[in-house]
């Protein structure tokens, strides 16, 4: 129903607001990006209508599919799933965001494709959190090497850090995880430089934005929460 998905929005910015305030910290520092995925266009335009413009698609195919049916050009793309090199081209055209780089191949490729039309992508490196899912991240230890790497690219900048927690309710678990992504943010904080900028931590779903933002997220990625359950 039309309203209802405005209403869920703003309940779900009363969260981050509430999360911020008891945190200590400014509601301003924390971006809302809407993971839309699976969900029909429809209810995009109306997130769109109502001055939301961040939304998250976590694969390719549907990522595409919904930048061209929206060509509302103040919509901001992010790209917040496990990417093939080969559809990284497809994604630099028009995305502004890949959250989920996690190794220099795939930073090489966007600085090519991205370098071929002129255009600046930003970036964030996917850290394995939570050694469930080994594919999801790089290794802490790899990060360093990733960094000095990008700090010389010119079409692609660095801004921060993503980390995916283990998909459970148990908040117990995944607290001590956004700790760890925030302190190799801390630890790596020095590698800011040229095109590095560690600015941004992008941790927190709809089960976990509060602990999230209380360990200092500054994206958080919200599907549920917002449109409704998915299938899968
Ligand atoms: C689906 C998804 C989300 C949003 O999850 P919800 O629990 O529905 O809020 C966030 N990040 C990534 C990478 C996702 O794939």
């Amino acid at each position: 129903m039309s309203s209802d998905i405005i209403s869920r929005y703003n309940q779900v910015q009363e969260r981050i607001d509430k999360a911020c305030k008891d945190a200590g910290r400014d509601p301003g520092e924390v971006m809302l990006v809407a993971v839309s995925k699976t969900k029909p266009d429809e209810d995009v335009l109306k997130l769109i209508e109502h001055g939301h413009f961040h939304f998250g698609e976590n694969r390719a195919k549907a990522l595409q599919d919904r930048m061209e049916s929206i060509k509302n050009p103040a919509a901001v793309w992010h790209f917040i799933g496990n990417l093939q090199t080969n559809k990284i081209k497809y994604m630099v055209e028009r995305v502004n965001w890949i959250q989920s780089i996690h190794k220099m191949k795939a930073l090489k490729e966007v600085e090519k494709r991205a370098s071929e039309i002129n255009r600046v992508i930003n970036v964030l490196i996917q850290v394995n959190i939570s050694d469930e899912d080994q594919k999801s991240g790089c290794d802490p230890e790899k990060l360093e090497g990733i960094l000095k790497y990008a700090q010389d690219l010119k079409y692609t900048k660095v801004r921060g850090l993503m980390g995916m927690a283990t998909f459970t309710d148990d908040l117990d678990v995944v607290r001590p995880e956004f700790k760890l992504l925030k302190k190799l943010r801390d630890e790596h904080k020095h590698l800011s430089e040229g095109s590095v900028d560690l600015k941004h931590l992008s941790m927190g779903m709809t089960n976990d934005l509060e602990v999230a933002i209380q360990e200092g997220s500054t994206m958080v990625r919200v599907g549920t929460a917002i449109f409704g359950e998915r299938n899968y």
